[in-house]
């Protein structure tokens, strides 16, 4: 028997978010029903709510950074138990079978991983809905175990700001004697700086927003540039092993990768709704990669959530009643985000 969650979430493009209710499926054996303390705000929240990506299926309730306390579980569930706090990030199910699964990659599931908003639901039809909402089940394959310590709220965003930013810093070998920039300082790019500066990198962060360059520092930055100044870029020409690209709406790639070495890597996490232009002199001359990466696998968001614990790691937040989400969103698309919206999800009680 489904139950009813209440949530946010909006029934076109051009609409705002507006309260509305959900339906939720009875826990099955395999099942954790959480309770959500806080969710944080990703731009993929706007971009997915306003169809600025194809395939946007209302209503829509977005939210894939999700904290909470668990209130049932199934008759086969050892992950988890009643009372303690879990977590899930972008992603509920996977083929669990197919080579990219079995590699704990269960984001590149060759069938089509379910994400936790706007994928087909297996279980109740129709589509998932995400964490702004009071409750959620989650098969327990596709939650994480919050290590104690963490701010919770804080640890939000981690669900997906963190895995994203953390996996490719992990795949592509970030750390001691590698020069490493980060584009864009909103909810990626800063857990980007503070990822690559605990590697042990020597981090260099780019924005365009001026008033951003002493938060950048203080964040773990050991430079900040102001991409919009020519001359400082071109200072960096040539020296880069290794660019994070964070940013979510149109940019010039050739500017950065004209800062990568031989053999440097400049990888894409952004994804802004347009083509991004790339000339064939930025890559050829001298042999550079341009790649991309998305979020991560459970076992290396389990991995990354350990690291943070261990390294007094989690996102610097701002903590809104959910009554102020449309708000956020605009100001997160300003570029105002210091640096990532979490909805306390008690005000959806009141
Ligand atoms: P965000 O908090 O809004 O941060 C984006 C940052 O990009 C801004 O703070 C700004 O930084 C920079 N920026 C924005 N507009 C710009 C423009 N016109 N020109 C240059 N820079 C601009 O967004 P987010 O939540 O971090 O997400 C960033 C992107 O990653 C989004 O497209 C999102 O959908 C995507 N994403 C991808 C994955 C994945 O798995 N690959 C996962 C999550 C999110 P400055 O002010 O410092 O310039
Ligand atoms: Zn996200």
């Amino acid at each position: 028997m489904p139950s009813t969650a209440r949530a946010f979430g909006t029934s076109a493009a051009a609409n705002p978010l507006a309260p509305m209710s959900i339906p939720r499926r009875e826990p099955g054996p395999t099942d954790v029903e959480m309770e959500i303390l806080f969710c944080g705000v990703c731009h993929s929240d706007v971009h997915t709510a306003r169809s600025e990506w194809p395939g946007t299926q209302y209503a829509c309730v977005p939210g894939h950074e999700i904290v909470g306390r668990v209130t049932k579980v199934g008759s086969q569930v050892t992950k988890l138990k009643v009372g303690d706090i879990g977590a899930t990030g972008c992603m509920v199910d996977s083929c669990r079978t197919c080579s990219s699964c079995q590699q704990g990659l269960e984001q590149f599931c060759t069938t089509g991983a379910t994400f936790t908003y706007n994928s087909p639901d297996k279980h109740l039809g129709g589509h998932t809905f995400g964490g702004y909402s009071s409750g959620i089940v989650v098969d327990e394959a596709f939650t994480l175990r919050v290590p104690q310590g963490l701010d919770l709220a804080a640890t939000a965003p981690l669900l997906c700001a963190g895995i994203t930013t953390y996996s490719p810093l992990r795949h592509w070998k970030v750390g001691p004697g590698q020069k490493v920039g980060i584009v864009g300082l909103g909810g990626l790019g800063h857990m980007g700086v503070k990822f690559a500066r605990a590697f042990g990198a020597h981090v260099v962060l780019f924005t365009t927003s001026p008033a951003k360059v002493a938060d950048g520092l203080r964040l773990g930055a050991h430079e900040v540039v102001v991409s919009t100044d020519a001359a400082a870029m071109a200072k960096h020409a040539g020296t880069f092993h290794f660019i994070l690209d964070c940013v979510s709406a149109q940019h010039d790639l050739n500017a950065y990768l004209a800062l990568l070495k031989l053999d440097g890597t400049l990888t894409l996490v952004g994804v802004p709704e347009q083509p991004l232009a790339v000339h064939a002199f930025s890559v050829i001359m001298p042999r550079r990669n341009f790649s991309g990466s998305c979020i991560g696998g459970i076992a290396e968001t389990q991995e990354m959530l350990e690291f943070c614990a261990r390294h007094g790691i989690v996102s610097d937040i701002e903590l809104i009643p959910i009554q102020q989400i449309n708000e956020a969103w605009t100001r997160m698309i300003k570029q105002d985000v210091r640096y990532r919206f979490v909805i306390d999800m008690a005000s959806l009680k009141g």
